[in-house]
């Protein structure tokens, strides 16, 4: 188990998060497209429990896109914090473009390809594809 130091964009959220990430998540969902600006979001899966918010809990903000699970995201400046329904989930996801320092863990899966756009590339890697999710 490895402690980990997150903070957003502005530096108004600052957390820590004990996690062993192990491989990471890439996750290539309309929603996650749509907030992150880009090809989707990189995560590994922490406990909720397991994230201590050291600073700016009052700036965190939540949204639950109909039919997913709710993203937490800096008011301030809007970098997404966590997926899967922080801090109400057995398991939630930390986004890894978070995390301050290199996280030394390649992608381990693939999400949501069947959501590839056509300027979006797979890289020539050896992670699992999945059309949705892997469950
Ligand atoms: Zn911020
Ligand atoms: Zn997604």
């Amino acid at each position: 188990m490895t402690t980990f130091h997150g903070t957003c964009l502005c530096g108004g959220v600052k957390f820590e998060v004990d996690a062993d990430p192990g491989t990471l998540r890439f996750c290539h969902c309309t929603s996650c497209k749509h907030l992150s600006g880009g090809a989707g979001t990189v995560n590994f899966p922490a406990s909720p429990s397991a994230i201590r918010i050291v600073e700016g809990h009052e700036l965190i903000q939540s949204f639950t896109p109909e039919g997913g699970s709710a993203k937490s995201f800096c008011r301030n400046c809007g970098a997404n914090l966590f997926g899967g329904g922080w801090p109400d989930s057995d398991r939630c996801s930390v986004r890894v473009t978070t995390i301050e320092g290199p996280v030394d863990a390649d992608i381990g899966v693939h999400l949501f390809v069947r959501s590839l756009e056509p300027w979006e590339t797979l890289p020539d890697d050896d992670a699992q594809r999945f059309e949705t999710t892997s469950r």
